[in-house]
This record gives C-alpha cells, sequence and structure tokens, in this order.
C-alpha cells in the first residue's frame, strides 16, 4: 500500500479492504459496493465518472484516493492483427509490458508481475534485463483492466470483432475473459502480491475472472508451488521445464541451482495429489540443444505418472542469446514421441513476434 502522503491507489484493495477503508472514515461500507462497480465493471477512467455517490463518499475518495492507471507510453501492433504490446508506465517512472494476443475464439492478456525478473533463464530478454522491483497487486490489476478498456473500445468500434459466444451481462462489448501471468518477471517471487490481484480480478462482482481462465507460468520456485497447493489456489500452473535433467536445465535456468529438478519435480507432485490438477509443462525448443529424440524420450520419463501436458514453444529471438528456433519438424518429432508416453502435447501458436512480444521476448524496448 502507498505511503500515507501519497493517495491511495484504489486497484490495491480488495472489496473487503474497500469497505473497512470507508467505515475507519466514518462512512457506511454498503457504498463499498457501488465503487466496485465503477472500478470493475464501468471501468471508470476517472473518479470524476463516479457520480453516483454520495457527497462525503465522493469527497473522501476524491481527498484520499486516486485510480492507479498506467497510462501508455508506446503500443507496438503485430501486422498479422493478433497481437497487441504496451508499454505501460509506472508510479515510479518504471516502464513495464503487457500484451493482448486473440486467438480464435478468446483473447488472452499477458500481465507482468515484476519490473525485470532476477531468474535469468539465459535465452529469456527480461532474465538478461535483471531485476528492478516487484509490481504491487494494483500495478497487476491495472495491467488486465488496461487489456479489458483496449477490448471494451475495440469491440465498441468494430462490433464484428465481439465474441458472438459472450453471453454476459456486459453485453455487446467484448471483455476481457483469460488472463496469463507470463509477461514479465517470475509470478511466485512475488507471491502475495500477485494472489491478491488475482482475488481482485475474480471477485464475482467486477471482472469476474473464472479460476479456469487463469494460467500462471513459473520457472520452478518450489516453495510457492508448494503454497499454491497448500493453499488450494485457484489458478492453472504452468512450470517452465526446458530441459529433462539438471546439468542441462541449470544451464538455461540458473533459479534451478537454488531449486533443482528432483526437488522441483517432488514439489509437482505434492501439487498435483493435493489439488488433483494437470500441470503445464513448458518446453522452449532450441535448436540442436533440446529439441531431439533422446530429449523427448527423457521428458516422457520424467513426467511418466504426472497428470501432465507439454507445451512446446520454438524459441523466439532476444538479442542476448545465439540459440535459434526448432523448425516445425522437430517440434512434431518431438510431440510424437511424447505421445507414446501418453502425455498430451501441443505447439504453441507464435505470436507477436515481429513486434517482439513473443514468450521471452518482453523487455521495455518500444518494438
Ligand atoms: S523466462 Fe520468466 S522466470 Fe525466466 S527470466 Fe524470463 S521472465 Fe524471468
Amino acid at each position: 500500500m502507498a505511503p500515507a502522503t501519497e493517495p491511495l491507489n484504489l486497484y490495491e484493495f480488495t472489496r473487503a479492504e474497500l469497505g473497512e477503508w470507508l467505515a475507519r472514515g466514518g462512512l457506511n461500507a454498503v457504498h463499498a459496493g457501488r465503487i466496485w462497480n465503477y472500478l470493475y465493471y464501468t471501468a471508470v477512467s476517472s473518479l470524476d465518472e463516479m457520480t453516483d455517490l454520495p457527497p462525503r463518499v465522493r469527497a473522501r475518495l476524491e481527498q484520499e484516493t486516486a485510480l492507479g492507471r498506467l497510462p501508455a507510453e508506446h503500443e507496438s501492433r503485430s501486422t498479422d492483427g493478433f497481437t497487441r504490446k504496451y508499454l505501460l508506465r509506472l508510479r515510479d517512472d518504471r516502464c513495464i509490458e503487457t500484451v493482448l494476443m486473440r486467438f480464435k475464439g478468446r483473447v488472452t492478456a499477458c500481465v507482468s508481475s515484476q519490473a525485470g525478473c532476477a531468474m535469468g533463464c539465459v535465452f529469456c530478454a527480461t532474465g538478461q534485463m535483471g531485476f528492478t522491483r516487484h509490481l504491487t497487486a494494483g500495478e497487476i490489476v491495472a495491467q488486465a483492466l488496461h487489456i479489458d478498456r483496449v477490448l471494451r473500445e475495440t469491440s465498441a468500434d468494430s462490433p464484428a470483432l465481439a465474441d458472438p459466444a459472450d453471453n454476459s451481462p456486459h453485453g455487446r462489448h467484448e471483455r476481457l475473459r483469460n488472463l496469463v501471468l507470463m509477461g514479465m518477471g517470475e509470478p511466485l517471487h512475488n507471491y502475495d502480491a500477485v494472489m491478491k490481484a488475482l482475488e481482485i480480478l475474480r471477485d464475482p462482482n467486477g471482472l469476474g475472472l473464472g479460476a479456469r481462465k487463469i494460467t500462471l507460468s513459473t520457472v520452478g520456485v518450489v516453495p510457492g508451488i508448494l503454497r499454491l497447493a497448500e493453499e488450494a489456489r485457484p489458478v492453472h500452473l504452468a512450470v517452465s521445464l526446458h530441459a529433462a535433467t539438471q546439468e542441462e536445465r541449470a544451464a538455461l535456468v540458473p533459479a534451478a541451482r537454488a531449486w533443482p529438478l528432483d526437488e522441483l519435480m517432488s514439489a509437482c507432485r505434492t501439487y498435483c495429489q493435493k489439488l488433483r490438477r494437470r500441470i503445464f509443462f513448458e518446453w522452449t525448443l532450441i535448436e540442436g540443444k533440446n529439441d531431439g529424440v533422446e530429449q523427448a524420450h527423457a521428458v516422457g520419463r520424467l513426467l511418466s505418472g504426472l497428470p501432465a501436458q507439454v507445451n512446446l514453444i520454438p524459441l523466439n529471438p532476444t538479442s542476448g542469446y545465439q540459440g535459434g528456433p526448432s523448425a516445425l519438424e522437430a517440434a512434431r518429432r518431438f510431440q510424437s514421441v511424447l505421445a507414446g508416453y501418453s502425455l498430451p502435447c501441443t505447439i504453441r501458436q507464435r505470436r507477436g513476434i515481429d513486434i517482439s512480444a513473443g514468450c521471452g521476448q518482453l523487455a521495455v524496448l518500444k518494438g
């Protein structure tokens, strides 16, 4: 939460906290519902649009709070029209990137959880930047709201873009339904802020994102995975694996030295057993490095007995790493080996590579 001298960011509050804050100021907590509606259902752009509030409530909001919207410094659009990337400015003038990806029948927001990242995955542009700071819950929420606003404005301008399957009370305007925490940063390294942001975004009286529509990606932060299992957090879990032996993995993902592969697999088994959920495993396919048949068999053996799905992602280029993406043929060969182990496996559609908005490409550069 912001220091007392600065306005409180309304996006940092859960609905219950908003009610408590009103009550502390001698106001009726019941107004939290209407404010919440303005924040997440109407998705107002300023406090001035909250017209239907008692004067005392409005006055307190104006004196003590602000909407923590993140201004877009830059927008990049991919040539195929499916991806947009936003450079968003934080309150301390640092920047982060957030991506809107359109697939057949759905739109997904890819949000950042940190400015930079401490995990240092060698092929990742964010890892190459290093770590600057954690994002607050409100800064994560504001990214999702930014994408939600873009969608509403886009579908209002072009009704043909609206999803006809959306029978929600939001009407014809397209709203955000899918969220992945796969942008800049390691979400489980910023656990509390990420979980609070998800609580806010899942609130059924607000944006109401469904648990099945949220995926959190981790490089393998074992204590975070165990905590997710313990707290039964309602999100899909995706673990970035990339290699099936400790030595090979540590060379690509330095965080594997802190959380070795055997500990990671043990945490994954605990997660699956406790929650009776499947885990997604992400595998960045690097030509000639980890895309061979032998590696595919090693993955098959490693994941045997786990309710797992593997997503293969041909490497996206970054300036700080020399490797190249595997050819489609190699990806299909890898996939068919995994099929022999009864492991479902998809080859990820590449999106936004021309604007550096693909997996592992986010940094704070204009694309
Ligand atoms: S891949 Fe994810 S965890 Fe690894 S450095 Fe990049 S942002 Fe961090």
